[in-house]
């Protein structure tokens, strides 16, 4: 089969594109052809370094996808022929926290694209329990990008910040995949939403998506123009995967009580915190990754009757990698890169 792996680490000399070994399916898994997939920051991690991740070369690439269930057992919930997006994550279902449904904790899970081959591929076999129906009438490259981005935006703030509908979130870097997923999500739980971008372009957009306000970074003091625009109050949640360029500006840019989530630290990791600011004003912080497969189901319905579709960037062919993975590089993307698979 056709797929998109890794060789090695180090550039995109290290991405090849050419024929890796059918899957084979075992029982109680699903094997799925696959019609797309979107790109993510740890794709550019993986081909860059991979450090930290026990993996084995060569190894497709890709950690989100959706196609079509090509071979499932006799019984199966799961139908051949039925549209389906991809749960990232394979888990252990044993230990305390696959128990106690918090499966994005399990100490054993194994990430698509990370520590096993992925999803730029033109076939995967994955547990029956990690392929879920796509919402009727989608492309297969937004359902794709529901499997992380939404996934992890939505974990964010449904279950860690529990955002209320009178509430107003700060999203930091509108533009990305999951920044934009925490618009639309706070949007459709009818919270206000503040977003700050370097460029005034994709401020603009995403007040067309449907912000309430906006803030250039390079022209204002965030947490000024914040405290501008809540009567000096501050907002209720701050939502952030920018790291430690945004954090000392995230602090002041929160009401007494009120609470930061951050999923990711693309600018660094080691942000300076005032800490008597969180102690004093009593501030909670949330770290998050991804999300469980409950969340997902319970996100995949919340799209399917609000509509809420993924903002898509480009969308490339599997030999068009390469620039996929330049195009979420530069960070000139406004929504999610896709590679489209097989025709
Ligand atoms: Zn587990």
């Amino acid at each position: 089969m056709k797929a998109v792996y890794l060789t090695g680490h180090g550039g995109n000399e290290v991405v090849a594109i050419g024929e890796r070994p059918m899957p084979v399916r075992q029982p109680g898994e699903v094997l799925v052809r696959l019609h797309a997939a979107t790109l993510n920051r740890v794709d550019l991690y993986m081909r860059d370094s991979g450090a930290g991740i026990t993996h084995t070369l060569p190894q497709v690439m890709g950690i989100d996808g959706a196609g079509v269930v090509e071979a499932v057992d006799d019984g199966a919930v799961l139908q051949v022929g039925q549209r389906v997006l991809l749960y990232p994550g394979v888990t252990c279902g044993h230990c305390e926290f696959c128990l106690r449904g918090d499966e994005v904790l399990c100490t054993t899970m194994k990430l698509l694209g990370e520590h096993r081959d992925g999803t730029m591929a033109e076939y995967i076999s994955v547990p029956a329990r990690n392929a879920v129906p796509m919402p009727d009438g989608w492309s297969f490259e937004e359902a794709a990008a529901l499997g992380v981005n939404h996934l992890t935006a939505w974990r964010m703030l449904m279950t860690q910040a529990r955002l209320k509908p009178w509430e107003t979130v700060l999203i930091f870097g509108i533009g990305g995949g999951v920044s934009l997923a925490g618009l639309q999500l706070a949007k459709a739980m009818g919270a206000r939403v503040i977003v700050t971008s370097r460029e005034q372009d994709k401020l603009d957009r995403a007040l067309a998506l449907g912000a309430d306000a906006a803030i250039c970074s390079t022209t204002h003091d965030v947490a000024k123009e914040v405290m501008r625009l809540t009567g000096k109050r501050g907002v209720d949640v701050v939502f952030e995967n920018v790291g430690a360029a945004v954090w000392d500006a995230a602090l002041r840019s929160l009401v007494r009580g009120g609470r930061i989530v951050t999923c990711g630290a693309t600018t660094g990791d080691q942000p300076g915190a005032d800490l008597r600011r969180v102690f004093i004003r009593q501030l909670q912080i949330y770290g998050s990754t991804l999300g469980n497969l409950s969340e997902l189901h319970d996100l995949a319905r919340l799209c399917a009757q609000h509509n809420l579709r993924p903002v898509m960037d480009r969308v490339y062919s599997m030999d068009e990698a390469h620039a996929a993975l330049d195009r979420l590089a530069s960070g000139e993307q406004f929504g999610k890169v896709a590679v489209r698979i097989g025709d």
